[in-house]
């Protein structure tokens, strides 16, 4: 099979519909997810061959089983998309040591480890394609979210310094960054208050992430972007 998208974060939100899109364009998807069900749910509704892995990015023994049983089952993967992420959202003085080591490890470390093992085979058939989601609150921070925002900024950091290691091998990475998203994620958060400051007056759905996701991950003279996906809150924040 010629076309494997590995999307880690697959099982809801922002990476399900990423994995839906690109079922509909006939890739072979991995849905990845720490919860094993979960990821089972979301590729069993793609309807195709589609498989799931368990896997918790943070962990680098559990990254390298999941590319080894990818490659078995699925074939080489070409086209990566890291979507797996958490908040714990407090100001720093009231931010436990823990939670500042589970976001980086999760929405930074992790994405590295994908990424990581992901060009292993990327690099030998001198193709392949990444997009890691990124926030706008990585490039603007935000109040209450400095942990948050320095693993977002520095996922951006390194896919711009990747783009440039892998560009000779002609591999892409590239970054999605969202505004307000409706997941699991946002689900708490207080909409009516803060869709006023969206100059396209909602918040996103994961769809129209997912569409730019699928536009980086296809574009073969694109490498190195971030592309802001917020409804234009980035102009007024
Ligand atoms: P959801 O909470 O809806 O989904 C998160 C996904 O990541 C789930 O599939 C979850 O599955 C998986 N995941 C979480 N931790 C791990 C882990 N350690 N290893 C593997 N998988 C993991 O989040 P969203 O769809 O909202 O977010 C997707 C990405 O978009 C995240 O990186 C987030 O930071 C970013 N983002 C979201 C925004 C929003 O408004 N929603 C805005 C900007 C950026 P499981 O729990 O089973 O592991």
């Amino acid at each position: 099979m010629d076309r494997v998208c590995a999307v880690f974060g697959g099982s809801r939100g922002i990476g399900r519909a990423v994995a839906q899109v690109m079922a509909q364009k006939g890739y072979r998807l991995a849905v990845i997810a720490r919860n094993l069900e979960g990821a089972r749910a979301a590729a069993g509704e793609l309807g195709g061959d589609h498989l799931a892995f368990s896997c918790d990015v943070a962990k680098e023994r559990d990254v390298q089983n999941t590319f080894e049983e990818m490659e078995k089952n699925l074939g080489r993967v070409n086209f990566l998309v890291n979507a797996a992420g958490i908040n714990r959202d407090s100001l720093l003085v009231r931010t436990k040591t823990e939670d500042m080591i589970s976001q980086l490890h999760t929405n930074l470390l992790g994405s590295m480890l994908t990424c990581k093992a992901a060009l292993k085979t990327m690099i030998q058939q001198q193709r392949g394609s990444i997009v890691n989601v990124g926030s706008i609150i990585g490039l603007k921070g935000n109040s209450g979210q400095s942990v948050y925002s320095a693993s977002k900024g520095g996922l951006v950091g390194f896919s711009r310094a990747l783009a440039k290691e892998v560009a000779r091998k002609k591999i892409r990475v590239n970054v999605v960054a969202p505004g307000f998203v409706h997941t699991d994620m946002t689900k708490d958060l207080k909409e009516e208050h803060l869709k006023k400051n969206i100059p396209l007056g909602r918040f996103g759905e994961p769809i129209d992430v997912a569409h730019a996701v699928v536009f980086l991950l296809e574009s073969p003279y694109i490498t190195g972007h971030v592309l802001v996906v917020d409804g234009g809150l980035q102009l007024v924040i």
